[in-house]
């Protein structure tokens, strides 16, 4: 028998799938669960048959090797903690007495214990409920899910490979208990983990997996030498065990750096890397090492984060410089497909032209399946597949639809003045302070005020044809006079008109610009049962009409006192949308960037003396590794600059951003040059403002008073003693009172009390300052 060449063998596989279903059943099936208008058998057989269509899904497309335990409720990260017991004290007594209410405990909490902390995953929009541990954590394993998800799949004849969380990751993404000292490192407990690792490791091979996946993309991040040989020591130790499964360790959203040495040094069987853009130095990395002799290799060629289809000539010629790189190379999506929507042939109102163009999670895995058939047989098997893909790549190459002349002449023509403001920022402040004639301690809003029941049935009203465009735009200008004659009586300093009239702050604008599409069913997992639907940047972004400025101008007219613009920046657009991938991020952003500009510059006109451009994306989409900050921070600043620097000198630019944590960004925020900037800042206490002190921020700013994320009143010391802090860091003269975020989520009695007495106590510190008595 002769040797056959390596890649026969090859595999089509993908780490993870949409879990919701077509129509969002999942959603529906965990929230009538939630409200006792469901069994859980019921939301259990739900649950089961979304597993089944999903692996059939991927069978049907050609996928060879399926994942298992990728499905969940409410989150990986979540089931990870289940499985290996980590159970914070509070919740044990709910998981103790039900494990399924025990688990919906830890995630959304009760009345009386508060859910896990949740953050985001990586750079993506999707949010993992993050592992508390402390020196106390006492592991235990409980492969009870994985094991069950495994058996399913081989019951229905699958390959399939269950996937976990790594141990690595998972350390590295948990966070120190409440109470447990700060400087704790989960990584401490890393050999205590290990064998909880080893017993489901175990568990699965003894219920038939071949294979085991461990999702270790923490490792693409800028790592510590320590860290580095903790990995090792993992998966050395891991690796040691003789009745455990093979072992593949994927990593993606970036390279692996030295991470990619440590790991090939260790006897894990695979390991799986991303190859797409800023991963692909992966490549040269592994040529460097000699490739990844005797063991298996698997290629994730096909962005498994954007929404388009991939080019196949290009991933081919990756995957032939692979083959002579591992023993076996097996070809996947760069990530899981938990990131993309489900079906892009659901997209009817999708122009034909463009929706071609388009791969969501059932494409991206006939894309995979393809790819390792043409590695398998020849790039002639996929003659057909080859040609249709060419001929789409082309037809969005030359499309009138991407490309707009008019936007592309005028990036082009941008120039370094057009980025910077025309006077300097203490120039513009004494202008500022004299159009303006604000008192010290200014009070504000951060834009949005509740969005009531009324407002969302006016929405639903308009769409369903119960009442027209007139009667639509009659109601949001009551909701603006309401708000606007609230913020008047209760003395607030700058107004804002409230953004009755936005649904979403980065789909509001979307919908406006061109070169911004819509889904229909394009539904994304955000948390648990929230699913977003992000507009998705197809083409040159130019705004053919004013977006706000008739509801601006319109709250302007109601009030003598000053209203301020409110807009979402070019960041921000760019960091909720999916972006295309036909050219660099930052070109995106200059388009969008011009495109605001014209709106900054048409609300000035119309009277409007303080404009907000909001960024709270501008650090959530800082790249993984700190070498490509500088870059990133470099286009996202100039960004805001271009949208907010055609302004005269006595027009005040705000920014906002939604976190406290800023160490990394306070450089670019200075350089965006904005005048004034509103930060959350009331749960840690003003620390915000200590350390804008510390770095010398020159400017105004408003560290939050009022922690919006609780529909708790502040009380009028609780606000002034934050402000004398506040005062403690930054002097009267560019301090702001303000609330943490904008308030679209809060109640209008919550609302009104605590804006009274913000201002109350703005006006109690204000007759503390000296140069009030002096
Ligand atoms: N202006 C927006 C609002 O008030 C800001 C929201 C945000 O920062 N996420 O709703
Ligand atoms: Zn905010």
């Amino acid at each position: 028998m002769t040797a056959k060449p390596v890649a026969t063998a090859a595999r089509a596989t993908v780490y993870g799938y949409p879990r919701q279903g077509q129509n969002r059943e999942l959603k529906k099936a965990v929230e009538s669960y939630w409200k006792g208008r469901a069994t859980a058998d019921a939301l259990r057989e739900t649950a089961a048959g979304l597993r089944r269509s999903r692996w059939q899904e991927l069978v049907d497309a050609g996928i060879h090797e399926v994942p298992t335990g990728d499905f969940s409720y409410y989150d990986h990260v979540l089931d990870t903690s289940v499985m290996v017991g980590a159970v914070p004290a509070r919740h044990r007594a709910a998981v103790g007495g039900d494990a399924l209410d025990g688990y919906f405990a830890m995630a959304r909490g009760t009345q009386d214990v508060a859910p896990l902390e949740m953050t985001k995953w990586f750079d993506t929009n999707y949010h993992y409920l993050v592992p508390e541990l402390g020196p106390d954590t006492v592991f235990a394993s409980d492969s009870t899910k994985q094991v069950a998800e495994l058996k399913e799949a081989l019951a229905l004849g699958h390959t399939p490979r269950p996937v976990l969380v790594g141990p690595l990751t998972y350390l590295l993404l948990a966070k120190p208990a409440p109470g447990v000292v700060a400087d704790f490192e989960p990584l401490s407990l890393l050999d205590r983990l290990l064998p909880v690792y080893a017993e489901v490791l175990a568990d699965l091979r003894a219920a038939g997996a071949e294979w085991v996946q461990l999702d270790e993309p923490a490792l693409v991040q800028d790592r510590t030498p320590a860290e580095l040989s903790a990995a090792v020591r993992a998966y050395r130790d891991l690796g040691r065990a003789t009745d455990r499964p093979k072992l593949l360790v994927a990593s993606y959203f970036d390279r692996l750096g030295d991470a990619l040495k440590a790991l090939a040094a260790t006897p894990v069987e695979g390991l799986a890397l991303d190859f797409t853009d800023s991963a692909a130095a992966n490549l040269d990395d592994l040529a460097a090492i000699g490739g990844l002799p005797g063991k298996r290799l698997v290629a994730g060629v096909v962005n498994g984060r954007n929404v388009w289809i991939n080019d196949h000539q290009k991933s081919l010629a990756t995957l032939a410089t692979l083959l002579g790189l591992a023993d076996r190379v097996d070809v996947a999506a760069s990530c899981s497909l938990l990131h993309v929507p489900l079906d892009a042939t659901a997209e009817r109102d999708i122009e034909p032209q463009i929706r071609r163009w388009l791969a969501f999670a059932r494409q991206k895995s006939t894309e995979v399946a393809t790819l390792a058939r043409g590695l398998a047989q020849g790039t002639g098997a996929i003659a057909a597949e080859l040609a249709a893909n060419r001929a789409d790549l082309a037809s969005r190459a030359g499309s009138a639809l991407t490309r707009d002349p008019a936007v592309r002449a005028r990036t082009a023509a941008i120039t370094d003045t057009d980025g910077r403001r025309s006077q300097p920022y203490a120039e513009r402040s004494a202008a500022q302070r004299a159009h303006l004639g604000l008192p010290l301690l200014p009070t504000t809003t951060i834009g949005s005020f509740p969005q009531t029941g009324g407002l969302r049935a006016s929405r639903a009203d308009l769409r369903a044809g119960r009442i027209d465009t007139a009667g639509y735009e009659g109601r949001i200008e009551d909701e603006i006079r309401e708000v606007i004659s609230f913020q008047e009586k209760t003395g607030i300093d700058v107004l804002v008109h409230g953004e009755p009239e936005r649904n979403d702050m980065v789909q509001y604008f979307a919908e406006q610009l061109t070169g911004y599409i819509a889904t229909q069913h394009g539904w994304v997992q955000s948390y648990g049962t929230r699913y977003v639907r992000p507009p998705v940047l197809a083409g040159d972004v130019s705004r053919p009409e004013p977006m706000t400025v008739r509801w601006t101008t319109y709250a302007q007219s109601q009030t003598s006192r000053p209203v301020k613009g409110m807009l979402t920046g070019p960041v921000t657009m760019l960091a909720w949308s999916f972006v295309r991938d036909d050219q660099p991020l930052g070109d995106t952003a200059r388009q969008v960037a011009l495109a605001l500009r014209d709106e900054v510059n048409d609300l000035e006109a119309a009277g409007t003396p303080v404009i907000q451009v909001d960024e709270p994306a501008l650090r959530e989409t800082l790249p993984l590794r700190a070498a490509d900050h500088p870059a990133y921070l470099a286009w996202a600043t100039e960004c805001f600059r271009l949208t907010t620097s055609g302004v005269r000198p006595d027009t005040q630019i705000h920014t906002h951003m939604c976190y406290a944590e800023f160490g990394d960004v306070v450089r670019a925020i200075d350089d965006l040059d904005a005048d004034v900037i509103s930060l959350e800042a009331a749960r840690s206490h003003m620390q915000v403002a200590d350390e804008l002190a510390e770095h010398g921020y020159p400017r105004e700013a408003g560290p939050g008073v009022w922690d919006i994320h609780s529909p708790r009143v502040p009380s009028v010391d609780e606000v002034a003693v934050l402000l004398r802090k506040g005062l403690d860091a930054i002097p009267a003269e560019r301090l702001w009172v303000n609330p943490d975020c904008g308030l679209k989520t809060r109640g209008w009695p919550e609302t009104r009390a605590s804006l009274e007495n913000l201002v109350a106590a703005a006006r109690t510190v204000r007759e503390e300052l000296p140069a009030h008595n002096g």
